[in-house]
């Protein structure tokens, strides 16, 4: 969904929806399923350009980096964005140094051809927000060093040794 930069009046553009957005790639280039999102935001005209503020509800489908079993992430977001005409990026930079526009320093949109991509908006939301190591419970025990059995299911004869859950991941290729 694009909206406009050009065509927005003085009372703004009111945004409530839910987007078809393509699957996402996580840090190990594993492929993230977005299951459901919704964006509520309101998009006013600023002078370079527009301003978005709003929030993201968004349910990704990850994988657990203890077990590797797939789980849901519910991502939570808020944000205020600055989107700026592409070619105007030199200007853009201007206001970003303004100190009354600090909130902005890292929040900055590029618009191509007046079209804002709230598409785009989500995405940049999503994967700012995710856990960079989820976990689906606090209590995953993690794939067993010895076997890489999932210790959640299974219990093994393995020597209980505890792993750091951060090596389990390296597990399953040692396995094989
Ligand atoms: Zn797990
Ligand atoms: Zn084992």
């Amino acid at each position: 969904m694009f909206i406009d930069v050009n065509k927005i009046g003085p009372e703004g553009v009111d945004v409530d929806t839910n987007l078809d957005l393509p699957e996402l790639e996580g840090p190990s280039g594993e492929p993230l399923q977005v299951r459901s999102n919704t964006l509520v935001a309101k998009v006013v005209k600023s002078s370079k350009g527009a301003e978005i503020k709003g929030r993201l509800d968004a349910v990704v489908q990850v994988v657990c980096s203890r077990c590797l079993e797939g789980m849901e992430e519910t991502v939570q977001a808020g944000f205020s964005l600055l989107a700026v005409p592409e070619t105007a990026e030199g200007e853009a930079a201007e206001v970003v140094d303004d100190p009354e526009e600090e909130g902005y320093r890292e929040s900055l949109l590029t618009v191509t051809d007046g079209r804002l991509d709230l598409a785009a908006v989500a995405q940049e939301q999503i994967y700012l927000n995710l856990s960079r190591k989820p976990i689906c419970s606090r209590e995953c025990r993690g794939l067993c060093t010895g076997c890489g059995v999932n210790r959640n299911n299974a219990e093994c004869s393995c020597d209980q040794e505890e792993i750091d859950p951060r090596l389990a991941p390296l597990l399953k290729f040692r396995k094989n």
